[in-house]
């Protein structure tokens, strides 16, 4: 390959200041170019001399920047590679309201065929134009190819499967556990999990349409449930051609809100909570950053001990899709707002310390 695709990047994607944020005074106090995020410390109280934080990423998005621009550099090429067998996560990490499902699948009531389609639909639709290509050039019956679908939320270290339609709600504290195994060539699967087989981008997306349902039907409105859990949409490609057979597998993560984490006045079930999102999204900044620090570890399976996989169920389940021979990208997601200053000020520190 004559330019692969680096085994860790990470992103950083703002929002612009919205309505709310104004309406409490606040100022666009962010700056950003290509690579750097620049923050105007003087908007803390804790900082009177003005001063800037900067942090550096693989590339900086900003408000000016378009869902197509986002898929084109950071996922289009990990599509390839899932295509071409490897393992590739995209993980958006961020506050609640930052922007993660905004980048995952699109702003509330998003036409998923649309210009303002997020990561997931642009997933789908890419994913079969170029299979339906491949399968138009090869010659004879040489080539086929099964792509499935799970859906998956992760709420107190519990995994609850979004497709299992024989459950028709989630029941916050009865729900049945999925558990992780491992194979004996070191892939990790989820026992039971319902795969759906997906035959074009228009089943794909009813797949996520149908987790998305259910998923709102816990009892809480979706935006208090999407802040307190991970949902892991799992895409997985066969293919084979000419006798070769390979798979690969898209782990495409919009996590729980990372101000959870310092809920720690919580009390009760807000108190649990907390400290799972906090348990999980501690690990994956471990995880993440012992393999960018150790190169060794991220190259050879041997090592894989040393990375901390284990601490989490978020962590173990991305197992074979974070390090070895697998493909991440992180986006963090911020607001330009003063309002907000502090979470981004700690999303961009989780960013740049995975990197
Ligand atoms: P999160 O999933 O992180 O809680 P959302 O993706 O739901 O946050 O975003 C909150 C609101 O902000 C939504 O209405 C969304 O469409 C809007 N928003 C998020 N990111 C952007 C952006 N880059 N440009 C414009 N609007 C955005
Ligand atoms: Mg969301």
């Amino acid at each position: 390959m004559a330019n692969p695709t680096p085994s860790v990047q990470v992103f950083c994607r703002f929002r612009p200041q919205n309505d709310h944020e104004a309406k409490q005074h606040g100022e666009v106090c962010c700056k950003a170019n290509e690579t750097n995020a620049l923050i105007d410390l003087a908007f803390t109280d804790k900082i009177s001399e003005s001063q800037n934080a900067i942090f550096t990423f693989d590339r900086v998005f900003t408000p000016a920047h378009s869902q197509s621009e986002i898929f084109d550099r950071v996922v289009a090429p990990l599509v390839t590679d899932a295509l071409s067998g490897f393992n590739v996560t995209i993980i958006a990490y961020g506050q609640t309201g930052s922007g993660k499902t905004h980048t995952m699948e699109g702003p509330p009531n998003v036409s998923y065929d649309g210009p303002d389609a997020g990561v997931l639909p642009r997933v789908a639709h890419t994913i079969f134009s170029t299979i339906t290509s491949n399968e138009s050039s090869s010659t004879e019956n040489e080539f086929t190819y099964n792509v499935g679908m799970s859906v998956i939320e992760i709420y107190l270290e519990r995994i609850v499967d979004l497709l299992d339609n024989s459950t028709p709600q989630i029941k916050r504290n009865s729900d049945s556990m999925l558990k992780i195994r491992e194979d004996a060539s070191g892939g990790v699967y989820l026992e039971g999990v319902v795969e759906q087989s997906v035959a074009n981008a228009k089943d794909l997306i009813t797949c996520l349409e149908t987790a998305g349902k259910k998923r709102s039907t816990g009892g809480h409105a979706m935006n208090a449930r999407s802040s307190r859990s991970h949902l892991v949409a799992i895409v997985t490609v066969l293919q084979k051609r000419g006798g070769v057979t390979t798979t690969g597998k898209m782990s495409i993560c919009d996590l729980a809100g990372s101000e959870m984490v310092r809920k720690t006045e919580a009390e009760g079930q807000r108190l649990k909570e907390a400290k799972a999102i906090n348990r999980s999204l501690s690990a994956l900044g471990n995880v993440i950053n012992a393999l960018t620090k150790d190169t060794s570890a991220a190259t050879s399976s041997q090592s894989s001990a040393h990375i901390p996989y284990r601490d989490s169920k978020l962590t173990r389940l991305l197992q074979d899709s974070l390090g070895g021979n697998s493909k991440t990208a992180l986006i963090v997601t911020a607001s330009m707002s003063s309002v907000n200053i502090a979470e981004t000020l700690s999303t961009l520190r989780f960013g740049t310390r995975a990197k």
